[in-house]
């Protein structure tokens, strides 16, 4: 069994180099022009700054470096443009800890899964059609009318079982 590092299917903007990260901004800039969006600075700064980010960001440390970028220190300049990404689809909210991340894959339409590190707060966004495909199959068998999913599975991420290992 080789360690691979890049397991397919997942995606971590922190771990798979410098690039990745201006890829993926590249994809949201494209995805808000065809979608008529204004991606003001603010909005993008505030997309780069949760994608430079290790794991999810709370909106409070996002204003803390927007203001000290003179992006204004009011907290609804952070909320506004976070809300704005994850309304566009260029975020996700995660519950569990009340923070953002940005989207790795903002080019397609998509339910997102997550998976959270118990120990380090780390998030990594997982593909996730088949498990959701299987939960909008359980929905339609409930009679139940779907409209949105996001998974958060709790556990610990690799480089942590490393260190407990
Ligand atoms: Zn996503
Ligand atoms: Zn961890």
């Amino acid at each position: 069994m080789t360690n691979h590092a890049n397991p397919s299917g997942f995606c971590c903007p922190g771990h798979s180099g410098a690039a990745s990260a201006h890829a993926i901004l590249a994809q949201a800039e494209h995805r808000a022009k065809a979608r008529g969006l204004r991606l003001t600075p603010v909005r993008r700064r505030t997309l780069e700054i949760l994608l430079d980010a290790h794991g999810a960001l709370g909106a409070y440390e996002v204003l803390e470096r927007l203001a000290a970028e003179g992006f204004g220190t009011q907290p609804p300049v952070a909320y506004r443009a976070l809300n704005f990404l994850v309304e566009h689809g260029l975020a996700h909210r995660i519950r569990r800890l009340n923070a953002f991340t940005a989207c790795t894959h903002p080019s397609e339409e998509h339910r997102a899964a997550f998976l959270i590190c118990a120990r380090c707060d780390s998030v990594t966004e997982a593909a996730a059609a088949d498990l959701t495909h299987a939960l909008s199959k359980a929905a339609e068998a409930a009679g139940f009318q779907l409209d949105r999913a996001t998974i958060e599975a709790v556990g610990l991420c690799r480089a942590c079982i490393g260190a407990t290992g």
